[in-house]
């Protein structure tokens, strides 16, 4: 009998009337024979109220107990759903992260998954018991509760998939796959029948927040399939396609995809600051008397660019962080000085990202002058250019975002017929 776990996001669990159609997608595997594990998340909106409330109790709160509230929203929806699938004759019970125990390690907030203890789990399932676990939580060493950072619960599904060895990872979500592109900002953005664990990776890093990128990262690690998919589908017939699958997004090997594309997707983040040195004295060591002190802070430093020098004196030097360590990483070079001498520094909250990303540029050139062109062509201006072998990411002005997203998504052949 094969395992089956299923994870259902926070839309997919917003009130009591789709929390009985998630029972429905459950019952309709369980009748099908298979051993089901149930992740879900909070009810949408519901983390989110909670991370609220902890900020106004304490704008620098205890991250220990910042994690007891915002676990919470979870422990909710598993009652609830067990509540409803006893009540449909389907033998469940709810399991907290520490009843299982779903082991982390100890950086509160954002903690990661390090063991998960399955044989209870796999003693009940084999009994015909549904489990129905909170997503996003753990227990961390000190014998606390530990959450794994926003959007958490596709990486305690992808957790529990590999600790149960099962056959395949379902994300129920609001959309019925992975897209070339957010189809919220896209309505020209196609679903993926396939795609790479590499390129759904940079996908996930670079913005699209679909799976979190822990979930992907995992999945890929322990081979785990992952197949994205819709719980707004009827739960008795789900839509299928051609080839009488359920439609949906499967993450898989490179080797499993016949039809490659040159470009896979275009992600975009609105989650970026920039910030500039001016002439900073150019001589060894610089780099590393900037970059360490924010390192040591935990501040995430992503593009950096540091301008060839004009006078053998000074130079230039323009990184990007997350806006939320914006403030932290000001005030960390600001103290750099006497050691660090420089003439200014600037910043700025009002950029974005935008990403091309393709496992098929790894063998073709040619990627990036065309999207540097088709920016031009619309007047967008680039701040700066990082890339690898599989994506190009430009950092543009925010108001562009959307106009930049489109552009992008329709010089690649990847908007819908
Ligand atoms: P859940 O609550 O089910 O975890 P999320 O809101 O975390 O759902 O993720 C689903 C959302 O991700 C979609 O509603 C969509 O707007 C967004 N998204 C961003 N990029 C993509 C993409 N490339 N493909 C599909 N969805 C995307
Ligand atoms: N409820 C958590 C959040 O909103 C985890 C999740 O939904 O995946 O971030
Ligand atoms: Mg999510």
């Amino acid at each position: 009998m094969s395992r089956l776990v299923m994870k259902f996001g926070g839309t997919s669990v917003a009130d009591i009337d789709r929390i009985r159609i998630v029972a429905r997608h459950v019952k309709r595997e369980v009748d099908a024979g298979h051993q089901v594990a149930v992740v879900l998340s909070a009810m949408a909106g519901s983390t989110n109220a909670l991370v609220e409330l902890c900020l106004t109790a304490g704008a620098l709160h205890d991250v220990r107990e910042y994690d007891a509230v915002v676990a919470s929203g979870e422990q909710v929806t598993i009652g609830l759903l067990a509540i409803v699938l006893q009540g449909m004759g389907i033998d469940a019970r709810s399991w907290l992260g520490w009843q299982i125990p779903i082991r982390t390690d100890a950086a509160h907030g954002a903690a990661r998954i390090q063991d998960i203890d399955a044989t209870e789990l796999v003693e009940r399932l084999g009994r015909g018991q549904v489990a129905v676990i909170a997503g996003f939580q753990g227990l961390a060493p000190d014998n606390r509760i530990a959450t794994l950072g926003r959007g958490g619960s596709d990486t305690s599904a992808v957790a529990v998939a590999a600790a149960l060895g099962a056959e395949r990872c379902d994300i129920y979500t609001d959309v019925d796959g992975v897209y070339t592109t957010d189809p919220r900002i896209v309505s020209a953005a196609r679903r993926l029948d396939r795609i790479a664990f590499e390129e759904m990776l940079e996908m996930a890093s670079l913005g699209a927040k679909v799976l979190q990128v822990r979930s992907v990262e995992l999945a890929m690690v322990h081979g785990v399939r992952t197949f994205v998919r819709s719980s707004f589908d009827d739960p008795e017939a789900p839509q299928t396609g051609a080839d009488n699958q359920p439609v949906g997004t499967l993450i898989c090997d490179e080797d499993e995809i016949v039809e490659k594309q040159l470009v896979t997707g275009i992600a975009y983040s609105k989650d970026e600051a920039k910030i500039t040195l001016r002439a900073v004295e150019d001589r060894p060591g610089i780099a590393a008397s900037i970059f360490s002190p924010l390192a040591a802070a935990a501040v995430n430093v992503d593009m950096i660019v540091q301008n060839i020098s004009e006078d053998g004196r000074t130079t230039d030097v323009t990184f990007t962080v997350p806006t939320s360590d914006y403030d932290r990483a000001m005030a960390l070079i600001e103290k750099l000085k006497p050691e660090v001498t420089f003439e200014s520094v600037n910043g700025s909250n009002d950029v974005a990202k935008v990403s091309v990303i393709g496992i098929g540029m790894r063998s073709h050139a040619g990627v990036a002058a065309s999207a540097f062109e088709a920016l031009a062509s619309r007047g967008i201006n680039i701040l700066l250019i990082t890339t690898s072998e599989i994506k190009i990411s430009i950092l543009i002005e925010a108001a562009f975002t959307e106009l930049a997203v489109r552009t992008l998504h329709s010089i690649y052949d990847l908007d819908k017929t």
